[in-house]
């Protein structure tokens, strides 16, 4: 897991990249001030150690005070936040990635979704712009009662 530490003002102001398991470490997270925005985009994957190493991190976080806001996370940390009850230890989830699969140039993409959006959209019918081929045959990879369960638990 590498950790990228954005300019100060910048939001997210945090951002994870790759694979958080037993090599990662979570002290090397300086947190400055009492708000943490976290871009989750390129966490490929986590494995059990690293499960327990996030939860115990980020609930240190809220011990400590500090208000934890999770942006654009990646499909493998959207299954632990729909599986594991307070993986994110009350930091909110801002925004997720989805996958969708163009019906027009069959690439594979994913999109930021917000939780404004859930209640007015019919992510299983519905079809959306696609950013490569720039038609409206974009489709979402996923059931949205699952994908976005984490949102309403
Ligand atoms: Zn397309």
């Amino acid at each position: 897991m590498k950790i990228i530490k954005h300019a100060v003002g910048q939001v997210p102001n945090l951002e994870l990249v790759g694979n958080i398991d037993e090599s990662s470490d979570f002290g090397q997270i300086e947190v400055d001030g009492d708000e943490l925005h976290v871009d989750c985009y390129e966490v490929a994957r986590i494995n059990s150690v690293g499960v327990r190493k996030w939860i115990i991190f980020f609930n240190t976080m809220k011990d400590r005070g500090v208000r934890v806001f999770f942006y654009r996370i990646s499909t493998a940390l959207v299954d632990q936040f729909n599986y594991i009850k307070n993986f994110g230890a009350g930091g909110q989830v801002i925004s997720a990635s989805a996958p969708f699969t163009c019906q027009s140039c069959k690439k594979m993409v994913l999109l930021e979704k917000y939780k404004k959006e859930i209640p007015t959209t019919d992510f299983d019918r519905d079809l959306f712009n696609c950013p490569l081929c720039q038609k409206k045959t974009l489709r979402f990879d996923d059931v949205a009662e699952d994908y976005f369960f984490f949102w309403r638990a």
